[in-house]
């Protein structure tokens, strides 16, 4: 059995291990560095440790921008270092690698686990911190010169009050509908409501998912605060159908964890906007794999 290691680098943790048919065999995590030296030291360390362990190929994901071309992770938003892998692989003599950006590695744990052989055109997309993506086409991940699927940073507003985005430009996805803008408006709903039903369960752990929760009655301003999101939501899928024609979305961040209707309020809300005649809106499914689809589709590199 083959055995490939996965390493997935994200901005507070790195998981690393050994991936065997699709499953992880096993795996350890440690805190990400915080300093480019270090983050550097650690990756060889864990390279290291990965070829004792008779690793027959190390896939890695970044959260952030890949140059394909020299193999380095020329940084992220949220992790603004960089690293050479082909000089530290050059150190030791390991020549059977690839580097990928995380969103992309998310898309193809979820295309190998759930969609392959049934659907060839899909969009992965992570709400988290930010918005992670990754694009399949006809069957193929796209990379373009390395970084394509940074399905964040696509512009959806110009409304120059808005905040700036992590990346610098103005008017982002992300910065318009991640899961950590979910949780800013909750906190300041919070402070203009606070016994409404949304206040009291947020009171000890703030979870921006809970705006789209199916067990809560919402206040008029909340439900505002609810449509906007979901209307920024819908507008950035609409927006990358008509470019790929994909077949299904595929939605993931750890607020797939909580019980809530967001999958159905972006269905309606894409459904009531895109109108065409015989072109149906793509089917939108939540993510299968959990924490550990950057880990797979990490060590997955290495079949694409
Ligand atoms: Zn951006």
């Amino acid at each position: 059995m083959t055995r490939f290691a996965g390493i997935d680098i994200g901005g507070t943790s790195i998981k690393y291990g050994v991936v065997v048919k699709g499953k992880v065999d096993w795996k350890k995590i440690i805190p990400t560095p915080k300093n480019e030296k270090s983050l550097n030291t650690d990756l060889k360390k864990i390279v290291q440790e990965l070829i004792k362990n008779k690793a027959k190929g190390i896939g890695i994901g970044f959260p952030g921008y890949i140059e394909q071309s020299s193999k380095k992770f020329i940084g992220g938003p949220n992790l603004k270092f960089e690293v050479d892998v082909k000089k530290i692989m050059g150190e030791l003599n390991y020549t059977n690698y690839r580097i990928d950006n995380d969103g992309n590695i998310g898309a193809l744990a979820e295309y190998d686990h759930s969609y392959k052989g049934k659907v060839t055109n899909l969009i992965f997309l992570s709400f988290g911190t930010g918005i992670g993506g990754g694009i399949i086409n006809n069957s193929k991940l796209v990379r373009g010169e390395g970084s394509a699927g940074e399905l964040g940073h696509i512009l959806i507003s110009n409304d120059p009050n808005l905040e700036p985005c992590a990346c610098g430009k103005i008017g982002c996805f992300e910065s318009l509908a991640s899961a950590k803008k979910w949780s800013g408006a909750v906190g300041e709903l919070m402070k203009e409501e606070p016994l409404s039903e949304l206040s009291l369960i947020n009171k000890t752990e703030i979870k921006g998912s809970s705006l789209f929760s199916n067990n809560l009655s919402l206040t008029i301003l909340q439900v505002v605060q609810q449509k906007e999101f979901i209307n920024n939501i819908s507008r950035g899928l609409i927006s990358l159908y008509e470019i790929f024609d994909n077949q299904v979305f595929v939605i993931g961040g750890s607020f797939t964890d909580d019980s809530n209707q967001l999958i159905e309020l972006v269905n309606e809300r894409t459904n009531q906007l895109n109108k065409y005649r015989g072109r149906n809106f793509p089917d939108i499914y939540l993510a299968k794999l959990k924490s550990d689809a950057g880990l797979i589709g990490a060590a997955l590199l290495l079949n694409d």
